[in-house]
């Protein structure tokens, strides 16, 4: 189904939810908002149509002597900004996303940073559960770079807490999803939390 399949199914639909929730929905402001809230919940879920393998595909190899053996050198991609929704109230979840990994001695796989991004925003553009997100980011990045290991760490404020003021302005939930050396190892975190507490010193989701 395309776009404009989706957006045309929507449009009665939730013209009807306005209708029930004791709106008018011919009045002037909200004429064209079920079109409009139809287009906008196509574009939150637009990661369906999207695979992490899309994005993971582009990858590079690093030369031996640039990546020796026993190696344990991290990439760290931090601060990525997602927006997702929350699949049990269908309200904006909003943070950051921190990844490190550990290219594999063997392969020597790496990916381009850009696509790490990318990877945040397939999953992150559908309904999730933070916890969920969260392991999703880190399994799509080892399966596709098989690396030595891989750590994700999402911060967010969720709107549906917020809203239904269950929960205090300002408080974040953070979820960690880990792989590989990093599940053994804990050092490896240390030193990667500290790598995080460095850059992110002084700023705040
Ligand atoms: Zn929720």
């Amino acid at each position: 189904m395309d776009t404009e399949e989706r957006v045309n199914k929507l449009k009665p639909l939730l013209r009807e939810v306005l209708e029930i929730l004791g709106e008018d929905p011919e009045r002037e402001g909200l004429r064209r908002t079920p079109e409009r809230w139809a287009r906008a919940l196509v574009t939150y879920t637009r990661g369906y149509q999207d695979d992490p393998e899309n994005h993971l595909k582009v990858i590079f190899q690093l030369d031996e002597d640039d990546y020796p053996m026993g190696s344990d050198d991290m990439v760290i991609v931090d601060s990525i900004a997602f927006t997702s929704t929350c699949e049990h109230h269908i309200a904006p979840f909003r943070g950051l996303v921190h990844i490190a990994y550990i290219p594999s001695p063997e392969t020597r796989i790496i990916t381009g940073l850009s696509k790490l991004s990318r990877v945040v925003e397939v999953f992150a553009r559908r309904f999730q559960v933070q916890e969920r997100m969260t392991q999703q980011i880190a399994r799509a990045i080892d399966e596709h770079l098989s690396p030595l290991g891989v750590i994700v760490v999402a911060q967010a404020v969720h709107y549906c807490m917020v809203q239904r003021g269950v929960e205090q302005r300002g408080s974040t939930t953070t979820t960690t999803a880990r792989r590989g050396v990093f599940l053994t190892n804990s050092e490896l975190e240390t030193r990667f939390q500290e790598y995080l507490k460095v850059r992110m010193d002084g700023s705040k989701v």
